[in-house]
């Protein structure tokens, strides 16, 4: 763990959950809103879909999918391509570089 106020470099995005600041080159989960996770905090692939399927059984007005994604295909679709990558390459973060 760095000491993050000597660091003036502007950060581009901020953890949602521990508010660390993450730098380019740093590994960060992003959603399409914007939101993003440092590496620690990121959601893996199970954790994903444990989170979306029950979701998505929820009704409309309940549910929390509809804040982010159009309509439950795409969130269907979402679901079936994290289980289709867990399949293939395990449980693994969706990092990517800021
Ligand atoms: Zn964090």
């Amino acid at each position: 763990m760095g000491d993050l106020t000597t660091n003036t470099e502007e950060a581009y995005y901020h953890c949602e959950q521990c508010g660390k600041p993450l730098f380019p080159g740093d590994k960060v989960q992003l959603d399409s809103e914007g939101i993003a996770f440092c590496e620690e905090h990121a959601a893996t692939l199970s954790d994903l879909i444990a989170y979306w399927e029950p979701d998505l059984a929820e009704d409309e007005e309940n549910a929390g999918w509809p804040e982010f994604f159009d309509d439950p295909e795409e969130v269907r679709a979402k679901i079936e391509e994290w289980k289709a990558r867990l399949a293939a390459g395990g449980d693994v973060k969706l990092l990517q570089e800021v």
